[in-house]
């Protein structure tokens, strides 16, 4: 029986989870097989189509193992992906992703859908979870302001109800109506991603995530089923393109560069019009320590989805939180609780340094005319240069001397380059990448980095 709050006479949970999206349904089928009462509530259940989570890195893989739930991967024909594939101009090479002794890491090809009623169904499998259908629109604040449930309507009956617990993992998504109560994050849109599918496209290298830097703006895809190819198309700007800026962007930005080998199917994918446009957001995690309450996924923290790096932080995230809420012997220690929040939000910042770095800052090298001949030119060298940078991209490297020591390594490259006349442009150009290059990691190393985690011994996955 779940225990009654006195003030509100209504059923008292641990925790009461507000989004069963990606973060919100991932934590609450890891605790809630271990005993904790968890009320999830969502206005919406059904699968969608979207154009969001579809590349897996090893890096999330890998913690989903570690949470024993790697099983969700499977039964709905998704993806592995070994490496990924760079070309630029007539040149292409591949990067597989890392190994150790005993693993050959891999990422996921997913439909996100698909891979989110999975979480969901498996969560709502427990006897401790009760699933909420309708809009949360309040949080309810005690007389010490201690966050003890939110209130919503309900879907059906479209009253107003309130749910009452311990603690509120708000984990609703990267519009958050909440993130304004429990944080001072600022939310900046650095681009669009226009998602096309591809069928039946053979891409040249099959099981690897494509990367093109021929273009004036990256594209990128990856598998997402055994028929099925996403198409990523950057649209940098902050404003949403309007469907006939689509066209001609793809028409003149993007086919002159797709690869002969699968012109045609992204022609067939463009004759449908089937275009999905999602913004893609920056935001550093600023949380602000609340009583009864905790921030979760892209509402907590977000970056450029170029490396698909999301859910590597969500997964990342879901982890470290559940592990502080399950080291404590019961829910009923207010302060304990608050103890737990706090460490969870200490040790998030190392999980996902490098992670919110390399997004941001491999999209401004990609959409930089110089730097982006440069670091194809790096990372085809192999050896260091191409397994130091993957394992940073794939999530399995947390250490963040080796992120900024890469980083230097391709702007020296492309310095040299301009010095020496090897690449158009001498001593100004030179300046300018100079120039480019500290605008680009200056603000994400502000925003991003931690003393501390230079010294931390977990600094591999
Ligand atoms: C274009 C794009 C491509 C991406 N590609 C990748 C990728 O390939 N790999 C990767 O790892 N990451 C990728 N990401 C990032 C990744 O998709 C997100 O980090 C992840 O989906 C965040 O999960 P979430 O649970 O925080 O949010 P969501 O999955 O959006 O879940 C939020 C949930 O909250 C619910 N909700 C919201 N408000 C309320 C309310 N008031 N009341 C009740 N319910 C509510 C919603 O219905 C939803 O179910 C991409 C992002 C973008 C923008």
């Amino acid at each position: 029986m779940t225990p009654i709050d006195s003030d509100t006479q209504t059923e008292l949970f641990d925790i009461c989870i507000v989004g069963a999206g990606m973060a919100g349904a991932t934590i609450a089928a890891y605790l809630a097989p271990k005993g904790i009462k968890i009320a999830i509530i969502d206005r919406d259940y059904t699968q969608k189509e979207r154009i969001v989570g579809e590349l897996l890195q090893p890096g999330a893989v890998e913690t989903l193992k570690k949470m024993k739930l790697e099983h969700l991967l499977e039964g709905f024909d998704s993806q592995p992906v070994y490496g990924y594939a760079l070309f630029q101009n007539d040149k292409k090479f591949t990067i597989a992703y890392n190994k150790n002794s005993d693993t050959q890491f891999h990422g996921t090809g997913l439909h996100n859908g698909r891979f989110l009623q999975k979480i969901r169904t498996d969560a709502l499998k427990s006897k401790n979870i009760t699933q909420l259908y309708g809009t949360v629109s309040d949080l309810i604040e005690d007389e010490n302001k201690v966050i003890t449930g939110v209130q919503y309507r309900e879907k059906q009956t479209r009253e107003t109800r309130s749910i009452s617990a311990k603690l509120t993992i708000m984990s609703d998504g990267f519009f958050s109506s909440f993130r304004k109560d429990l944080s001072n994050n600022k939310e900046t849109v650095t681009s669009f991603f226009i998602g096309l599918v591809l069928k039946n496209c053979l891409l040249p290298y099959p099981s690897h995530g494509h990367v093109f830097l021929s273009a004036p703006t990256p594209f990128i895809c990856y598998p997402i089923s055994s028929t099925e190819t996403r198409l990523l198309i950057d649209f940098p700007g902050t404003k949403a393109p309007k469907k006939e800026e689509i066209k001609e962007h793809i028409t003149q930005k993007v086919l002159p560069f797709i690869p002969a080998e699968f012109l045609e199917c992204v022609k067939t994918s463009i004759a449908t019009n089937d275009f999905k446009v999602m913004p893609n957001h920056y935001m550093p995690a600023k949380p602000v320590l609340r009583e009864g309450a905790v921030l979760l996924g892209d509402a907590l923290n977000m970056r450029h989805p170029i490396t698909g790096g999301g859910l590597t932080a969500v997964f990342n995230d879901v982890q470290l939180l559940g592990n502080h809420l399950l080291a404590m012997p019961n829910f009923d220690d207010p302060k304990l609780l608050h103890k737990k929040i706090t460490a969870y939000y200490t040790d998030r910042f190392h999980a996902n340094t490098n992670v919110n770095i390399m997004a941001n800052a491999l999209y401004g090298v990609m959409s930089n005319p110089e730097l982006k001949v440069a670091v194809f030119e790096y990372l085809a060298k192999g050896g260091d240069s191409s397994n130091g940078p993957i394992s940073l991209l794939s999530g399995l490297n947390r250490n963040p001397g080796v992120l900024i020591k890469h980083f230097i390594y391709v702007a020296l490259l492309c310095i040299s380059h301009l010095i020496t006349g090897k690449g158009n442009g001498g001593i100004s150009k030179a300046l300018g990448v100079v120039r480019d290059t500290f605008c680009i990691i200056w603000p994400l190393a502000y925003n991003e980095l931690r003393f501390s985690s230079f010294f931390k011994k977990n600094t591999q996955h």
